[in-house]
């Protein structure tokens, strides 16, 4: 790896403290990063659900309301500011949130945006009508029965993109292929005419509002052989001249910083530039 090229996640930092399914105090994974030679780092919580049927389960297992999120999230925003003031002079931290695309997301989104004035925002799809597909498999297989094949699962979700990264001009958009998740057959399934379609106008449009793809290494983790965004795609978006950042999606303190050197080698050798760009607010 070029020691020039600085480690950097514009996507992760998920602590125990402030989502249910994450790990670990907020302030040790920012010194995690520290620790880790991290100059830059951007942490991008959850958003806190519109409305309780959008609870994860884990939060409902928890019995927390989406009055309880909102307080947690409001608590997240003062906790990161604080943080950033107190570890200036180490790292430069970009505050975060991770989106949505459930019903009303828009205004949802937007509202929060203004509310809590984020850095940036990271813009996330997890949702296909209303229902989380990458929380479990059992969830996923039945999206696609309700899609009526995987195929239309995959065009849904792309369209879905679409839709949110015009709406809400992320500055990273995550995960792009996510959709893949539980999918053993992706590979092809994302070389099919009318997906590749899609994924190119996806494409455009994040060249055209200059955003930032997430290069996302949580799929390491669970053991797929490659990050989200898949290789096919990822030459699309190199040729394209689409930057692209990685983004540890990390959920406590062993995960943070994880792949990045790896993913970082991964973008040189497609050509990628690797002065990574500071992330803003663009709407
Ligand atoms: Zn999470
Ligand atoms: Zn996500």
């Amino acid at each position: 790896m070029n020691t020039t090229t600085k480690l950097i996640s514009l996507h992760g930092g998920h602590s125990g403290q402030y989502c249910s399914h994450a790990r670990d105090l907020l302030e040790d994974i920012i010194q995690r990063y520290i620790e880790l030679g991290f100059t830059k780092v951007g942490i991008t919580e959850h958003v806190p659900p519109i409305t309780d049927s959008f609870l994860y389960p884990d939060e409902k297992k928890l019995n927390l309301t989406t009055a309880d999120l909102y307080k947690r999230f409001e608590d997240y925003i003062k906790h990161i500011n604080r943080l950033k003031k107190k570890y200036a002079s180490k790292i430069k931290i970009f505050i975060g949130m991770e989106t949505e695309t459930y019903t009303g997301y828009v205004d949802h989104i937007k509202k929060l945006t203004s509310i809590f004035q984020p850095d940036y925002i990271v813009g996330s799809v997890h949702h296909i009508d209303d229902n989380c597909f990458d929380y479990s498999k059992d969830e996923y297989e039945k999206i696609a029965l309700d899609c009526g094949s995987y195929e239309t699962m995959y065009e849904k979700y792309f369209d879905l993109q679409y839709e949110m990264i015009k709406e809400l001009k992320p500055f990273v958009v995550g995960h792009f292929d996510l959709i893949r998740i539980y999918d053993g057959g992706y590979e092809k399934r994302l070389l099919l005419p009318q997906i590749v379609q899609k994924i190119k106008r996806n494409l455009m449009l994040i060249k055209a509002l200059d955003l930032v793809m997430d290069f996302n290494l949580r799929a390491l983790k669970t053991g797929a052989k490659e990050p989200y965004i898949t290789t096919s795609i990822l030459k699309r978006a190199a040729k394209m001249g689409i930057r692209v950042v990685p983004g540890d999606d990390s959920h406590g303190v062993n995960e943070a910083g994880g792949h990045v050197d790896k993913a970082i080698e991964i973008l040189k050798a497609l050509g990628f530039d690797t002065l990574w760009p500071e992330p803003r607010l663009l709407t």
